[in-house]
């Protein structure tokens, strides 16, 4: 199985999978589609054909399953995290195009207002926002490439408010903001399965997410320069927005239905400003439901892999991660450890907690317990776990912003050692089985047509 490398291509494998609800036309933009998306969510995507007078069909949940995206990729559920990892390890060039679909038709005076089908999706939402365009920002300096998403209402025709945490795109903005220059912005929707995951990894500052989403796919990403800088973007994507981070211009964003399945305050934030809008013909626009499946597992899946390859840099030991749904795929991490010394649980834990800000609780569990299994970690934690020796505690550091009972992003951490200690008879926490249970055939030794009277 190859991957696929476009949307649509994607979108014809899930209709072939019988994994795509294709709706009637006239859906409302407001509400409708964010809750027709949300009860299908993690079981089929969805089609909004003909939203009033808007240019383009809606599409939603992408990417929903784990498996979902192994598939996007042509590979393994299993194998997704090394695929990931390999592609961390070795990005691949983007290689550029001429006359590329995503500049088909081009529009010099936009109103986003009016052109795109743009729902808004939570009860409390300020509006509509465009959920899944990728942020395509580029370094003053060196001229390498950022790839994120960020939250972006709708302010005006040409205005979009922007919510940047303190990672790359907000690092290349306040270096053009302190010499008083704009920041040139592409916001990438509707581009390749490997795109939009690629620009989840936690990758170094000046890694262009674009070159981990070649090596995903095994093939250099076809990229096309944008029509007003120097700004390059997949070149099959469905639409593209132009723009500028304005510098020194703050407006009021918010609140919005976020991940944690809560509101993000109003607040004064970052503003673009929209210069054109490219586009395929007849282009599907992509969104994600705050708070949805897709919207955790974007997350989640590229944050395992990156934090997997983190740890395993300086633990060998470390088998597996897993970011729960739970912990809205962000702030819970359970780790699986092949534990050599005793005391190592507890060194993997501050390196976890150091991986990403998000990281809030860690759990390390030994190679018996299934990580992907809540039930197996809660009963490490409840028979493995002594609060006076395995427990990790950090106050007053940088944590989520998006996380309610954090002080504007100070959260305090907690680390749980859940593995069994070095020096322990071995019968103390051996784990109970029964010999030859799992090889039994059911089957073979159960007699359908017996009548319980004869024993009683
Ligand atoms: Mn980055």
């Amino acid at each position: 199985m190859s991957a696929f490398l476009d949307l649509r291509s994607w979108l014809k494998h899930l209709d072939q999978q019988d994994r795509l609800d294709i709706l009637k036309p006239g859906r409302q933009l407001e509400f409708e589609v964010a809750g027709i998306a949300n009860r299908w969510d993690g079981r089929k995507a969805t089609v909004f054909p003909q939203l009033g007078n808007r240019d383009g069909v809606i599409v939603s949940g992408l990417l929903s399953q784990r498996h979902w995206m192994a598939e996007a990729l042509g590979t393994t559920e299993s194998e997704l995290l090394s695929r990931f990892q390999g592609a961390l390890a070795k990005p691949l060039p983007w290689k550029e195009v001429a006359n590329p679909p995503c500049q088909q038709v081009v529009y010099d005076e936009p109103d986003l207002t009016s052109m795109l089908p743009i729902p808004t999706h939570n009860e409390h939402d300020n509006g509509a926002y465009i959920t899944a365009g990728l942020v395509i920002t580029r370094n003053p300096k060196t001229g390498r490439q950022n790839v994120a998403i960020h939250r972006l209402q709708i302010q005006g025709p040409r205005q979009l408010g922007a919510l940047l945490l303190p990672r790359h795109t907000l690092a290349y903005q306040q270096m053009a903001e302190s010499e008083g220059h704009d920041l040139d912005v592409a916001i990438v929707i509707g581009s390749s399965p490997a795109a939009l995951l690629s620009s989840q990894a936690i990758a170094p500052f000046d890694q262009d997410e674009l070159e981990i989403a070649g090596a995903l796919t095994g093939a250099p990403l076809e990229v096309a320069k944008c029509l007003g800088s120097e700004l390059r973007v997949p070149a099959t994507s469905e639409i593209i927005i132009e723009g500028r981070f304005l510098a020194n211009t703050r407006e009021l964003e918010g609140p919005f239905g976020e991940f944690p399945q809560y509101y993000a305050e109003r607040a004064k934030r970052h503003v673009i400003e929209v210069d054109r809008v490219t586009t395929r013909e007849r282009p599907l626009y992509h969104t994600i439901v705050g708070g949805s499946r897709e919207h955790l597992l974007l997350g989640g899946i590229p944050r395992e892999a990156t934090i997997l390859s983190t740890l395993q840099y300086s633990f060998p030991g470390v088998v597996d991660v897993h970011l729960p749904q739970a912990g809205s795929c962000r702030y819970h991490l359970y780790v699986k450890l092949k534990k050599r010394l005793e005391g190592e649980a507890k060194n993997v834990i501050m390196a976890a907690l150091a991986a990403h800000y998000d990281v809030k609780h860690v759990f390390v569990v030994d190679e018996d317990v299934d990580i992907h299994s809540r039930e197996e970690v809660e009963w490490a934690l409840a028979t493995r776990f002594q609060a006076d020796r395995d427990l990790v505690v950090v106050h007053n550091t940088l944590g989520s912003k998006l996380d309610p009972s954090t002080d504007n992003g100070i959260s305090s951490k907690l680390g749980f050692d859940l593995t069994v200690p070095k020096d322990v008879p071995e019968m103390k926490y051996l784990r109970i089985r029964v010999p030859g249970q799992t090889q039994i055939d059911l089957d073979a030794v159960a007699a359908p047509d017996a009548d319980l009277k004869d024993f009683l």
